[in-house]
């Protein structure tokens, strides 16, 4: 369940990615954030206001975010033609394959 802690633990805190439901140090992912004016972009500082989502930093991975709705499902909302378009160039620009 969400929301459970282990008082003795000190880890760093983790993420899960909604693609491949990896977990690991959320510095390992790409935050992505749903803003108030409902677009959804990539939050390379991790401090924008709105509501999150985390993908590995690997295009199959939002490729799946992608085609198969994840994100918007994830995020709660629907992503337009352009801003499909924008995170599907991120991913083809700024991301490694594999
Ligand atoms: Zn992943």
């Amino acid at each position: 369940m969400f929301g459970v802690t282990t008082p003795t633990s000190k880890r760093r805190p983790q993420r899960t990615c909604i693609a491949c439901r990896r977990t690991d140090d959320k510095r390992a992912f790409v935050r992505l954030v749903c803003t108030e004016s409902g677009e959804v972009e990539v939050d390379n500082s991790g401090k924008k206001p709105g509501r999150g989502a985390y993908l590995c930093p690997s295009k199959e991975c939002w490729e799946m975010a992608l085609k198969k709705n994840r994100l918007e499902y994830a995020l709660r909302t629907q992503l337009g033609v352009e801003n499909r378009r924008t995170l599907s160039e991120y991913s083809h620009t700024q991301l490694q394959k594999g």
